[in-house]
Order: C-alpha cells, then sequence, then structure tokens
C-alpha cells in the first residue's frame, strides 16, 4: 500500500512491511528509513507534521543505542 497524492507521497517502504517498529530494515545494519515512505498507513491529512514526528523518535532511538553499554548495543538495530 502506498500513496501518491501529489504533495503527499507516503508508504512505499512502510512500518511493518519494510522497516521495522525501530524504523530500521531487518537484515541490514547502520541503516534507518525516516521519511514519509516508512508511514505504515495512508494518513488522511498532511503528512509533514508525521514526518517531524518520526525524526524525533528517530533521533531519540539512535541516541539510545549510541549511548548503551557496549554488549547491549551490540543486540540494537542501528
Ligand atoms: C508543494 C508542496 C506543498 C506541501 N505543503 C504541505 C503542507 O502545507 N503541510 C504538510 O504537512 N505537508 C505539505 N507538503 C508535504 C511535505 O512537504 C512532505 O510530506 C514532507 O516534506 C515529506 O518529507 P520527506 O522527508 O519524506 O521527504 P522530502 O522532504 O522530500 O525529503 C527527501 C529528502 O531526500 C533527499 N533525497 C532524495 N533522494 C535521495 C537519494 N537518493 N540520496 C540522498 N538523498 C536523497 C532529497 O534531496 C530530500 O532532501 C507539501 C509538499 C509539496 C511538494
Amino acid at each position: 500500500m502506498a500513496a501518491e497524492a501529489a504533495a503527499h507521497p507516503c508508504g512505499t517502504c512502510g512500518i511493518g512491511r519494510v522497516v521495522d517498529s525501530t524504523l530500521s530494515v531487518p537484515g541490514v545494519t547502520s541503516l534507518r528509513v525516516v521519511d514519509a515512505s516508512a508511514i505504515p498507513t495512508i494518513a488522511s491529512g498532511h503528512i509533514n507534521a508525521c514526518v517531524i514526528m518520526m525524526a524525533e523518535k528517530a533521533s531519540d532511538m539512535i541516541r539510545a543505542a549510541v549511548s548503551a553499554p557496549a554488549i547491549q548495543r551490540d543486540e540494537l538495530p542501528m
């Protein structure tokens, strides 16, 4: 499911299909997808705020992964 609605395309690699809940691509290290393409279901309104929210959440997750102890860090998708 993906949408191409003029100024609001989204969902081409949505959470649960291509990326997981941490925005990582399973099997690929050191890569997160943080843009409108990762929106899992088509929103009924403008998506700029959704993208900003995802970016804030992703930066929190990346900071947490980087500051985790080394053993724990190896278990986190980066
Ligand atoms: C005319 C217009 C008006 C809009 N008005 C509104 C509005 O009023 N309110 C609202 O909520 N939303 C609005 N939107 C939608 C909003 O701008 C987008 O939903 C949002 O910017 C999408 O964010 P994104 O990060 O997914 O993509 P983008 O903001 O398009 O960012 C993608 C980035 O990836 C880069 N990139 C592309 N390909 C590659 C590559 N191969 N390698 C490296 N970098 C690459 C691009 O250079 C770009 O910087 C509007 C969109 C348009 C076009």
